[in-house]
């Protein structure tokens, strides 16, 4: 006879005990849920493929929930922003490590000449002194012409003086191209007058 409210208690008590561990496994699943579209959400732009992930962990719960991880891409968008940024950075790097074009030994962009075969790579300014490309006929910091007023200097200036003297002392010879260079020393009337 007494073992009636017993069992009832028991009843009760085991009641109360499935409701808790029914609640305690319906938590779960809503985590599951929601940690499932945050983690496809991260890994997936698509709102198709978020959707169908989010869906196999309501339907199938803890299977569902390994079938995702399986199945899921396999590095976030950020990994795979980073990874992308990372290839870009060393292609670029790439591109711009300089080597010597005849014997392709590394060197600096502002390297004038090759350390290992001599080569000319650059050249410097005649104004400013800084480095240049080989092909630039005007230095971009400075806006100075290159090359060829330095050339012109070296020509114009010594055959005037040559011009005006040669028919004063010696009308008789020619003019030949290596006398200007030897007029402004003594030696050249040492050699004329014998
Ligand atoms: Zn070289
Ligand atoms: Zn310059």
């Amino acid at each position: 006879m007494p073992q009636l409210p017993d069992l009832s208690a028991f009843g009760s008590i085991l009641q109360f005990f499935v409701a808790c561990i029914g609640a305690y496994l319906f938590a779960v699943w809503i985590a599951m849920i929601v940690w499932t579209f945050r983690d496809a959400r991260s890994r997936s732009r698509d709102i198709f493929t978020q959707a169908l992930s989010v869906a196999l962990v309501v339907v199938f719960n803890l299977p569902g929930l390994l079938l995702y991880l399986i199945l899921r891409p396999r590095e976030t968008l950020a990994e795979k922003y980073e990874r992308e940024l990372a290839g870009e950075a060393m292609l670029q790097d790439i591109e711009e490590r300089q080597v010597c074009p005849v014997c392709h030994h590394k060197v600096s962009p502002d390297f004038l000449v090759c350390p290992n075969c001599h080569t000319k790579l650059h050249k410097k300014c005649d104004h400013c002194g800084r480095v240049l490309n080989l092909k630039w006929n005007v230095c971009p910091y400075c806006g100075e012409t290159q090359g060829t007023p330095v050339v012109g200097r070296a020509i114009t200036t010594p055959p005037a003086p040559p011009a005006v003297r040669l028919p004063q002392r010696q009308p008789t010879t020619l003019p030949s191209p290596e006398t200007p260079k030897a007029l402004p020393s003594s030696p050249a009337q040492a050699e004329s007058q014998p």
